[in-house]
């Protein structure tokens, strides 16, 4: 069985691209499965999927902690010890990274057990669909066509299958296609060598039993420890503030919903970088437009 675990964050269509996966695997002959596990928070919050391919049943579920094939489509997310995309990998484990640096250097600075496979996903996603921010079709299209497993027909036809669902149809389904085509046409497929059952923990029926609330679910009781959770990572989006064009209004400090704009004592706003997490809503509330909309990662086309 191939297991692939997928990383990214919160509306960067992982769930899709793990989607896309299974349903491609399943048109190219194979049993799949695909799930997601996120929490409630929003955008931008570190999110995780798993695909799992095999020519027999699959009978096993839960969470993918030793992975075949680790897709990660955010690379900002390797610094984040909390996400800790690189968990339970290997030197068997096949890595892929959205990014445009020399996997050497991305080997070296986050100590990966193997060196990458590497593609500017989006890069791509910005010159096909005009979004950087959504990531699905080309993670997903990197995926299949890094196992080997899945033809390009099936590809194709997996987009269209899980965009349909989506209500995506005419010029921007035909996009999405064309960058699955260009990112499978970019990849080569890789030698992944899945692992014997015995290497991974036998399998065993487990009986849940309900617990208490106390005992069945965290309760956090220890007050102002959202400090301490440095959310600023997860910025995809940069709020920078005008300050030649900004009246001091307060409107941004009033409807930031993190609570991350402070007025200092000149009346002015200023952003606590450490926690804001580029929801942008700031920049759309302002009603003079003094709040510009930057790119996190150093890219050259202007965000939408
Ligand atoms: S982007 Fe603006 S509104 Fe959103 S968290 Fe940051 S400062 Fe607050
Ligand atoms: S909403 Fe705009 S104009 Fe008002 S304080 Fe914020 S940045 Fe300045």
């Amino acid at each position: 069985m191939l297991r692939v675990r997928s990383h990214g964050r919160g509306g960067q269509g992982i769930k899709t691209a793990s989607q896309i996966m299974g349903t491609a695997a399943f048109l190219s002959g194979y049993q799949s499965q695909d799930f997601p596990l996120y929490g409630a928070e929003r955008r931008g919050a570190p999110i995780v999927a798993f695909t799992r391919v095999s020519q027999k049943t699959i009978l096993e579920r839960g969470p993918i902690s030793l992975p075949d094939l680790l897709l990660i489509g955010d690379e900002t997310l390797l610094e984040d010890p909390q996400a800790a995309p690189i968990c339970g990998s290997d030197e068997q484990t096949v890595l892929f990274i959205n990014s445009e640096k020399d996997p050497q250097i991305l080997k070296g600075s986050f100590n990966l057990p193997s060196l990458p496979v590497t593609c500017g996903l989006t890069k791509l996603c910005l010159q096909y669909l005009n979004d950087g921010m959504v990531r699905s079709t080309a993670l997903g299209a990197a995926g299949a066509r890094l196992t080997g497993r899945i033809s390009l027909e099936d590809l194709l036809e997996s987009v269209e299958i899980e965009l349909d669902v989506m209500g995506i149809a005419g010029q921007p389904l035909q996009s999405n296609l064309d960058l699955v085509r260009e990112v499978f046409g970019a990849l080569n497929p890789v030698t992944i060598k899945e692992r014997e059952e015995s290497a991974l923990s036998p399998s065993k029926l487990m009986v849940l039993e309900q617990k208490e609330v106390q005992d069945a679910a965290p309760i956090i009781t220890a007050t102002r420890n959202m400090v301490q959770r440095k959310t600023g990572n997860w910025r995809i989006h940069r709020p920078e503030i005008d300050y030649e064009d900004c009246n001091n209004c307060m409107i941004c400090y009033a409807r930031c919903p993190e609570g991350v704009i402070e007025m200092d004592p000149e009346g002015k706003p200023v952003i606590d970088y450490d926690h804001c997490k580029g929801c942008m809503i700031c920049a759309q509330e302002c009603p003079k437009h003094s709040i510009k909309t930057l790119w996190e990662m150093d890219y050259e086309l202007e965000p939408q």
